[in-house]
């Protein structure tokens, strides 16, 4: 069974495919596929909100069963920012502005507890939609360490391995909030596909 995941974030791919890599007959599509899909505006207040939109405009416009992820940081010093505008948290919005204007936000600060956040949608052509939630515990640190992944990943520490994300791709996709969440999804996939 093909399932298109909807998103244009090409870490995201990478990541959500080899997550799923182990998962039998099932064949993750997306836009390195060639398929094309409109921009789907992300104005939801909670990553819920946010996925299920993303996984249901795109399913009904390609007729397919789709798969979205909405993720982000949140600070705990800082209420929880910058939460579901972790993309376009500075004002260029690139990874390296929006590292910038938080490790600026924080100075001063002790406390550097933070979470990322995601939340996995599973949409039909039908409008029957399904979400599972994961989340990771770690603290933000000033200097960025590692060359990995994407996004705050450089600066989330996660104590129990002594490394930041960026520094450890493989393990990142076993203990990482979107692991957390696809592996409910893989979970429950049997019963919501058949
Ligand atoms: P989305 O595409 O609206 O879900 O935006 C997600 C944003 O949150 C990304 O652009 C990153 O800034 C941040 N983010 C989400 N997941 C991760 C991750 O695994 N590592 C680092 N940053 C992440």
């Amino acid at each position: 069974m093909k399932i298109f995941l909807a998103t244009g974030n090409s870490h995201k791919i990478d990541e959500i495919k080899a997550i799923f890599s182990e998962v039998k007959n099932i064949e993750i599509l997306s836009i390195k596929d060639g398929l094309n899909i409109p921009n789907v505006i992300e104005d939801g207040k909670s990553f819920e909100e946010n996925s299920q939109k993303k996984a249901l405009e795109i399913a009904k416009f390609l007729n397919m069963i789709t798969i979205s992820d909405d993720s982000g940081l949140c600070v705990e010093a800082l209420n929880g920012e910058p939460g579901v505008y972790s993309a376009r948290y500075s004002e260029a919005g690139t990874d390296k502005a929006n590292n910038e204007k938080l490790i600026k936000n924080l100075k001063g600060i002790g406390n550097r507890n933070a979470k990322f956040v995601s939340v996995i949608s599973l949409a039909k052509p039908d409008g029957k939609v399904y979400s599972f939630y994961g989340e990771i515990n770690g603290e933000i640190i000033d200097e960025a360490r590692g060359d990995t992944g994407f996004g705050y990943d450089p600066h989330f520490y996660v104590e129990e391995y002594k490394k930041t994300l960026a520094e450890m791709p493989e393990i990142k996709n076993k203990i990482s909030h979107r692991a957390k969440a696809l592996e409910k999804l893989k979970q429950n996939l049997e019963n919501i596909l058949f």
